[in-house]
């Protein structure tokens, strides 16, 4: 079963999956508990919630067995300008990555029940997961063998880098795992920890009240005015501790995934375009795109600050 979710996975379009053992994940919910009580969350409140589904898959869903991570590939093949008010690369798509990532996942969930039966997958319960459930995506992804969360706090998959959507599938089954965890292989290196411009990284962690991806497309609050001046030209999202990771550099490629195509205003809306836009034209650009998240009015306010 191990080799026909795999084989199937990268059928359907992902570009890695592993497998990995359904099981409490006791030092995550020590180190989360420990994270929530010293506020790191912000005004992120939902990771209050829901703690022991988090920290217990089985929990989430009743009855499951085995943790299903699959990675698409979304570097892009072609980078803004540097004049250009940045948008991060996950934002880039045209369709929200969400959307892309659940139909893939439904596909390969169908295939699974049409080779192995329903009852390979929870009836009562949704079981297939892309950045929007109470799981800890990165570390299900390192103990699937798909690689180890670098100092950015990112997953680094050895072949594709750390330009990776997770997606997860719950499933009510024993399937073999793959293998073993990953090592850490960020060596001595601490590139991105120098390179984020308000010191989110620490290298134990990221502080995500400091981080501007937080800052520009979760935060409702004001942003506090000494990170105004650190946000480098980010106006949804921030790719910087990304863009430094030698892995990236090295074995990042562009994806070749239709569904993930750009929208093309984003290599060409200068500062300028962005302080004129109207809502009727914002909605219009980015109907279906992840830069929705962020209010028209809030990335107008980051353009002139
Ligand atoms: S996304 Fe940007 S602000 Fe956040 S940790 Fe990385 S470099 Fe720092
Ligand atoms: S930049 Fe260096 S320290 Fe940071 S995640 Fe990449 S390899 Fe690890």
């Amino acid at each position: 079963m191990h080799d026909f979710i795999q084989h199937t996975a990268l059928s359907v379009g992902f570009d890695a999956c592993g497998i990995a053992k359904a099981e409490a994940l006791d030092e995550d919910a020590a180190f989360m508990r420990s994270w929530l009580d010293e506020g790191m969350h912000g005004d992120m409140q939902y990771l209050n919630r829901n703690f022991e589904k988090r920290v217990d898959p089985r929990v989430l869903v009743p009855g499951c067995k085995s943790v299903v991570v699959v990675l698409l590939n979304y570097l892009p093949e072609k980078r803004q300008a540097e004049h250009l008010p940045k948008i991060a690369k996950y934002a880039y798509s045209k369709v929200d990555y969400h959307t892309v990532m659940k139909q893939k996942l439904w596909q390969l969930e169908a295939e699974i029940i049409a080779e192995y039966g329903e009852d390979c997958v929870s009836k009562d319960h949704q079981h297939s997961f892309s950045d929007s459930a109470p799981i800890l995506e990165k570390r299900w992804a390192e103990k699937a063998g798909l690689g180890w969360i670098g100092r950015n706090s990112l997953l680094i998959h050895p072949k594709l880098g750390s330009y990776v959507f997770i997606g997860i599938l719950l499933l009510n089954v024993d399937v073999t795992p793959s293998e073993a965890p990953f090592p850490f292989r960020c060596g001595n290196c601490r590139k991105c920890i120098d390179a984020c411009p308000t010191n989110a990284l620490n290298g134990k962690g990221m502080d995500p009240r400091k981080c501007i991806s937080y800052l520009t497309l979760e935060s409702k609050s004001e942003i506090p005015g000494e990170l105004k001046d650190k946000l480098s030209g980010c106006i949804a999202g921030c790719d910087i501790c990304n863009d430094v990771c030698p892995w990236n550099k090295r074995f990042g490629h562009p994806h070749n995934h239709e569904e993930l195509t750009p929208t093309p205003e984003i290599f060409s809306l200068t500062k300028e375009d962005w302080q004129k836009m109207t809502q009727e034209e914002f909605d219009a650009i980015f109907s279906k795109s992840a830069v929705k998240r962020a209010s028209l009015e809030r990335i107008r306010r980051i353009v002139v600050s």
